[in-house]
């Protein structure tokens, strides 16, 4: 069978295709993880292309991978299996903004940027924040948060409802445009997060929120780790609104500033950021400074203008690749963990001694006020022992995480990279997530050997 022209047939002369370039750049994600070729790549247009392609593999029995913009970190888009690779980038609309509503509906290949701009002309703002600018439909898959999800929530808590293609080609949707309901069981809940292996998002309604009046950024330096997270409880603790607070290690600060050329205090630092009005944040700023204090703040450093503000936060979402920057030739090895915030302070402190004990750069950075982390790692991928470092940093990490009542990912997912730990954090429930692919997907066609190892 040719392959590229049946596509073809179901879709364009063109999007369909085996040039070895396309193939090579749809072979890997932005982790460590091995690449591997897919037979060929599919550039729909609509839902109705997609079920055609998906019937198509149906048929035929061909495993299929959802593409967004490959930046995920545990391997979930690498096409081990080979089969077809469903790009979706070009289903990159805005379909509709329904301000009064507070509601988007967007194409699964709308890209945050890209949709922050189109929400600007209304006055609005969707909240989740992960450091690539992923597609929409990608960070519903992997469940992704990110600096604003201590206020806002996850993507879960912000996707009103997905069009799925199931496996077998039929379209569903897994919710409505209504704030809450008592109808069935909860699909959206179930699709998000599944990372591509129950079926393929081809539109999503996402909740939005209205840009703030006012937006007041700052850094907090202390002298130790604990006493940041500490200061963290605490502030949580005081009901303050906090719209951000980010951990960044002292490792991740000499990298930062080095990358952003800024001379902020190379110690482990709070990166904070409130919302609401002029008084209002007046009060909270004031009262966020007298419990930083608490906690042996050294310096409490405001941007209350739009550049120092932003300077600070593209600060923060370029860390990684500060680390990128400041370790030539060296691949990064990126994992996160989340656990109750009461127990931040400890695991930071053993993952740094886990990082020190393995010889490897790396540092330390974290959505605190959601209790989850991120270790960056510099690594030669070629280099066995370094990969065998890197693994024993990240067991130790997860271990840590999950004998408190942790989970091994907070928001980068499982991909091949956390499947290991998936019977360990899951226990039987973990048989009851095979119960559901098996029903959902019978044939073990959508992105095979993520998530859960059917074999
Ligand atoms: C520098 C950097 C910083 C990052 N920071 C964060 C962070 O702060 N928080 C965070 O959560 N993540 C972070 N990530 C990880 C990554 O950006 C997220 O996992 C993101 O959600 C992936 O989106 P994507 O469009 O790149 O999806 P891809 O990588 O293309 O795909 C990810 C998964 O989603 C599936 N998928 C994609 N599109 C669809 C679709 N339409 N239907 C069904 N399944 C689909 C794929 O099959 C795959 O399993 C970071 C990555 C980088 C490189």
């Amino acid at each position: 069978m040719d392959l590229v022209s049946e596509l073809q047939s179901i879709l364009a002369p063109g999007r369909a295709t085996v040039n070895e370039t396309i193939l090579e750049g749809h072979s890997s994600d932005e982790s460590y993880h091995t690449p591997h070729l897919p037979d060929v790549v599919v550039y729909p247009k609509t839902t109705e292309e997609v079920s055609g392609v998906v019937s198509f593999a149906n048929e035929h029995q061909i495993p299929v991978v959802p593409f967004g913009l490959g930046s995920s970190l545990e391997g979930s888009v690498i096409p081990y299996n080979r089969g077809i690779i469903i790009d979706m980038s070009l289903m990159n609309k805005v379909i509709d903004v329904m301000a009064e509503d507070f509601l988007v509906k967007v194409q699964p290949g709308v890209t945050r940027i890209q949709l922050e701009k189109e929400l600007k002309k209304y006055g609005l703002f969707f909240p989740v924040d992960p450091g690539a600018d992923a597609t929409l439909g990608g960070m519903a898959s992997t469940n992704a948060s990110g600096t604003t999800s201590v206020k806002y929530g996850i993507m879960r808590e912000n996707v009103r409802d997905i069009e799925v293609v199931m496996p077998d080609g039929k379209i569903i949707h897994t919710g409505s445009l209504a704030a809450k309901s008592s109808s069935g069981y909860n699909l959206n809940g179930l699709f998000v997060g599944s990372e591509g292996t129950l079926g393929c998002f081809t539109e999503l309604t996402l909740k939005v929120h209205g840009i703030p009046e006012e937006i007041m950024a700052g850094r907090a330096s202390f002298q130790t780790t604990h006493e940041a997270v500490d200061a963290v409880i605490g502030i949580l603790q005081a009901g303050i609104p906090v719209a951000r607070v980010e951990l960044v290690d002292e490792h991740a600060m000499k990298e930062i500033n080095v990358y952003s050329e800024t001379d902020y205090k190379e110690v482990s630092t709070l990166f904070l950021e409130f919302h609401g009005n002029a008084a209002g944040l007046k009060q909270d700023v004031a009262f966020t400074k007298e419990i930083v204090n608490d906690f042996n703040c050294e310096e409490f450093a405001f941007e209350s203008d739009t550049k120092g503000r932003n300077q600070l936060w593209e600060a923060r979402h370029n860390a990684a690749y500060a680390f990128i920057h400041g370790n030539p030739g060296k691949k990064q090895m990126v994992t996160d963990v989340c656990l109750p915030i009461s127990e931040m302070a400890e695991a930071i402190k053993d993952a740094r001694e886990a990082i020190d004990a393995s010889g490897l750069v790396g540092g330390i950075v974290g959505h605190v006020g959601d209790g989850n982390y991120h270790i960056l790692l510099m690594i030669d991928p070629d280099n066995a022992d370094d990969i065998a470092r890197a693994d024993k940093v990240n067991e130790r990490i997860v271990e840590y995480s999950l004998e408190r009542g942790g989970t091994c990912t907070g928001e980068h997912g499982v991909g091949i990279g956390k499947q290991k730990y998936q019977r360990r954090e899951h226990g039987p429930a973990l048989d009851v997530m095979k119960q559901i692919k098996t029903a959902l997907d019978p044939l073990d066609l959508f992105n095979p050997g993520k998530v859960i190892d059917i074999d």
